[in-house]
């Protein structure tokens, strides 16, 4: 006779395999020197998952998408190394007026001047969103990921119509309709 028990711990082993090489594996994580990739005029193009940028875990209501990056790399007149990054994205936030989630589109292009030094960031023109070089490498996941951070509006919201929709003109009705009652009563004990 088939034993169902021979099973279950055949299937969790196997699942404890799976979970224990996904943790050897770690999401190969992309490393890029900027000043070679300027040197170059390079330009890469990718996506990434929303539920590997482990800053944004507290502030998406749904991890499941991607972020589109578009990076390309220069150097300016004065030798500044810029990184022209566009980042797309469909983010699902909470709006901060009826609580509801609420979906944001998120379309960013900025030109970053990276500086290793004082004298690096003098020469930053104003139009350039300043970029520390502590490294030799940057993680794209993190050069992405801040970019996301600083797109995220910092008070989610509907528009008007759509954050009081028709949950709200229920409610708008039960008021009204309270408020009628209440100054009935109101009047009711001001003539006893
Ligand atoms: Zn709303």
């Amino acid at each position: 006779m088939f034993n169902f028990n021979y099973l279950i711990i055949f299937l969790t082993v196997k699942r404890c395999i799976a979970k224990i090489r996904g943790l050897m594996q770690p999401e190969q994580r992309q490393s890029i020197n900027p000043l070679r990739l300027a040197k170059n005029k390079e330009h890469i193009k990718g996506s990434l998952s929303l539920d590997s940028l482990t800053r944004l875990e507290d502030i998406l209501l749904d991890k499941h998408g991607q972020v589109q990056y578009d990076l390309s790399f220069d150097f300016d007149a004065s030798g500044i190394c810029l990184i022209k990054s566009y980042i797309g994205a469909a983010v699902l936030l909470q709006c901060q007026r009826c609580l509801k989630s609420v979906n944001i589109e998120i379309q960013k292009s900025t030109v970053l001047g990276a500086y290793k030094d004082s004298d690096e960031f003098k020469k930053l023109e104003d139009n350039y969103e300043p970029c520390q070089l502590d490294e030799e490498f940057i993680l794209v996941e993190k050069l992405v990921e801040d970019e996301l951070l600083l797109a995220i509006p910092l008070i989610p919201l509907h528009n008007n119509k759509k954050c009081i929709g028709e949950d709200g003109l229920k409610v708008l009705n039960v008021n009204n309709k309270t408020n009628a009652f209440s100054a009935l009563a109101k009047l009711k004990d001001s003539k006893v």
